[in-house]
């Protein structure tokens, strides 16, 4: 059997097309949602993630700003950028490129951003949310593998999900949504013992692992949805995932490509998110 491809840049396409036509109903009333971007230093990768963002905003008329602080910035200086942000009326989501610099505290400086204007929903108001029951602002990347299962329609309800991956930004959040569509979960880490006996019994199986093609086709049940949430540079510059893309597909019943699966996803939920920010402070939203 060879999987079927989920293709993320085709699914991502079409949800920031349905997203644009909710940006353009608050245009059309004279709001034009607007996000903010900032860096703290010169991370290539992150420099990359940052532009990209900024890029699909501007693609599709969004507001947005992209401010650019020093990697010797202060974390006064940043909060104080925060607290600028936080009052602007023409910005509606505010993001923080991860990670920051080692003198900053990254969490304080999350809990600064107005939960209304978290578009990444790290914010612990948000966090809570999701755990509790919807958040307004699910994290981008396991909103986008979300939508991705629902788009591809894909059962979730009474399977059996394998998370590998624990962390605050994909592998929690992921589990948690999961787990709200009623999917019965297992979450793995670097502690799981056996993790092979765990990922095979996945009808669903996500890796958030950040390790190159760690999950072999001999850890994945035949006919298994697979997502690679994974960005891996291997040492001869080629961008992999998680997954032994090329052997897992031989076996899975579905599998996302690296690149063009989840990482595109991930803006396309920015956006959403974005766009829900301003339709909520506008006193728009109809959800
Ligand atoms: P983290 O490094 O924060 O978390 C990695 C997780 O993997 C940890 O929970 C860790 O366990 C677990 N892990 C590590 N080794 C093993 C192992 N041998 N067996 C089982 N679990 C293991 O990474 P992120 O969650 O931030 O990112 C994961 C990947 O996703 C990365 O490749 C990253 O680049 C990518 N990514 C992609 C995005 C996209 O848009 N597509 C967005 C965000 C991330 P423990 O907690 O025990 O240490």
């Amino acid at each position: 059997m060879t999987a079927q491809i989920i293709d993320g840049k085709a699914i991502s396409q079409a949800v920031r097309l349905e997203w644009k036509a909710r940006a353009d109903r608050l245009i059309a009333r004279g709001i034009t949602p607007g996000l903010a971007v900032i860096i703290v230093g010169s991370d290539p990768a992150s420099r990359v993630y940052v532009a990209n963002k900024v890029k699909a905003c501007k693609d599709l008329g969004l507001y947005s700003v992209h401010v650019e602080l020093p990697g010797d910035a202060t974390e006064a200086e940043l909060l104080e950028k925060v607290a600028q942000l936080n009052t602007d009326p023409g910005i509606h989501g505010i993001l923080v490129q991860l990670p920051l610099p080692k003198h900053i505290d990254a969490h304080k400086v999350i809990e600064a951003i107005n939960p209304d204007k978290d578009v990444d929903g790290f914010n612990e108001k948000n966090v809570g949310a999701l755990v509790t029951g919807e958040t307004p602002f699910p994290s981008c990347t396991p909103y986008g593998v979300m939508v991705m299962l629902e788009k591809t329609g894909i059962e979730i309800e009474g399977r059996h999900a394998v998370v590998v991956g624990r962390s605050n930004i994909v592998g929690k959040p992921m589990a948690l949504l999961l787990l709200h569509k009623n999917a019965t979960v297992t979450i793995c880490t670097s502690k799981t013992v056996d993790l092979a006996k765990h990922t095979r019994d996945a009808d669903i199986l996500v890796a958030a692992v950040g390790r190159p093609e760690f999950i072999k086709k001999d850890m994945v049940k035949p006919g298994a949805v697979v997502i690679d949430v994974g960005i891996n540079r291997t040492s001869e510059g080629k961008l992999v995932g998680d997954v032994d893309f090329a052997n897992v597909k031989e076996v899975a019943g579905y599998i996302t490509p690296v690149p063009g699966g989840v990482g595109p996803m991930t803006i396309a939920m920015l956006i959403a998110n974005t766009v829900r920010a301003a339709e909520r402070l506008s006193g728009m939203n109809d959800e």
